[in-house]
């Protein structure tokens, strides 16, 4: 059994990613904008922060107060749009109430879109051509590429099918010549249709939803869940013990899906300021 390790494999892209600047004489540029005081989104953008000035990418932060209204929102974005220090625009999500999410993740050009969120994006990512795809659904493929799964034929089960992580997941998985099902919160029989998976994804956001019996011995479990426990514990969504005595190859968590999310962030911005000094 595998223990996929996501730790060591973000380190690694990262360590590439910052050889890739300093050679190419680029200065990829990260922006982030955060309105409200949420602790989880400043620490993570913090940790992106760390991360952009350990690649050798530059970085700023826009941190606005919570009745922050649409128009300054959009008026931020524009000028970010416009800035050509700037190849990568992130806006934390949730915003506060009030605020329309898909107006503003919209508001930001698709060129700029290095979270992947913007509609024309999607339609992209459907249509299996080239543009910005979410960062956990890319990190989770580079985790089963780095464990040599073989996903052309297997039988992919992706549990969530939330816009920023099943739905991408799936179709990830689909473009790759998996055979894909997607469960959710009225999928009848999930514990047998989790058995058939030669590839079981758990994006639910539930501690031990998964358990091991829902496990097919053999198959490979990457687990995208993050849950605070009592104590403060963080669990992904997969009874870790059980299933990794069924699986081939198991993520954990942490340690696993997590820290992939930061450095393929840090790709997408690169692979921006790649397009745009494209002649
Ligand atoms: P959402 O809450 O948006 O989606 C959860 C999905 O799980 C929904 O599709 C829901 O179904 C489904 N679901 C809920 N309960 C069940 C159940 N009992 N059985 C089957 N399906 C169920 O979550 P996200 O996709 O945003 O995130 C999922 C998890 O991944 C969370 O723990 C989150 O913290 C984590 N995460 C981790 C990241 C990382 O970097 N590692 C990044 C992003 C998220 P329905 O649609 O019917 O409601």
């Amino acid at each position: 059994m595998q223990v996929i390790d996501g730790k060591a494999l973000a380190q690694q892209v990262r360590a590439r990613i910052a050889a890739e600047v300093a050679s190419s004489g680029l200065r990829p540029g990260l922006a982030a904008v955060r309105v409200g005081a949420d602790p989880a989104s400043e620490i993570y953008v913090r940790n992106k922060r760390k991360a952009c000035e350990a690649a050798g990418i530059y970085s700023e932060e826009h941190a606005l107060p919570a009745d922050t209204s649409e128009r300054d929102l959009f008026a931020l974005i524009a000028r970010l749009n416009d800035d050509s220090r700037i190849h990568g625009i992130l806006v934390q999500l949730p915003l506060p109430d009030g605020l329309c999410e898909r107006r503003i993740l919209d508001a930001v050009s698709p060129e700029k879109d290095v979270d992947g969120f913007h509609y024309l994006n999607v339609g992209k990512l459907v249509a299996g051509q080239a543009g910005f795809v979410p960062c956990t659904p890319l990190g989770v493929m580079e985790l089963l590429r780095a464990a040599n799964v073989e996903i052309s034929g297997a039988h992919a089960v992706v549990v969530g099918r939330s816009d920023i992580v099943g739905k991408p997941v799936a179709l990830l998985l689909l473009h790759q010549h998996a055979t894909v099902t997607l469960c959710h919160s009225k999928t009848r029989h999930l514990a047998e249709v989790c058995r058939q998976a030669d590839i079981l994804v758990a994006a639910v956001g539930r501690p031990q939803v998964i358990t091991g019996e829902m496990v097919r011995e053999g198959a490979v479990v990457i687990d995208v869940g993050i849950n605070r426990i009592d104590g403060g514990k963080i669990v992904g969504d997969v009874d870790f013990d059980a299933a990794s005595k069924r699986a081939r190859a198991i993520t954990p968590v942490p340690g696993g899906v997590g820290p992939m999310t930061i450095a393929m962030l840090l790709s997408n911005t690169l692979q921006s300021a790649k397009w745009a000094t494209k002649p």
